[in-house]
């Protein structure tokens, strides 16, 4: 398909990318970005040590996870914790 017959324009959203352990297929999930108030959100900076001059958004990974080939379900891994939690991670992003 040549450049002249591209006429749609699509919006691109930030995603996780993880491969399936299962059968290796590269899968991609959406994240949820984070609305918030200017409070919540130097509330968060403070938390993860985002610097004032970092721009982004916060973004939510899903705790579980299905692969789009295999259809195996994968927790998802949190670095952020070394405890068991089913919180929902968030982290900086583009
Ligand atoms: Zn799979």
């Amino acid at each position: 398909m040549s450049n002249d017959a591209v006429r749609d324009i699509v919006e691109m959203r930030p995603a996780f990318s993880w491969d399936c352990p299962q059968c290796g297929v590269e899968n991609f999930s959406r994240a949820v970005v984070c609305e918030m108030s200017q409070e919540e959100m130097q509330e968060l900076r403070d938390d993860h040590g985002v610097q004032p001059w970092e721009t982004g958004h916060f973004l939510v990974k899903p705790v579980i996870v299905t692969c789009r080939s295999c259809r195996t379900e994968c927790k998802t891994a949190d670095y952020a914790n070394d405890s068991e939690s089913d919180d929902q991670e968030t982290e900086a992003g583009a």
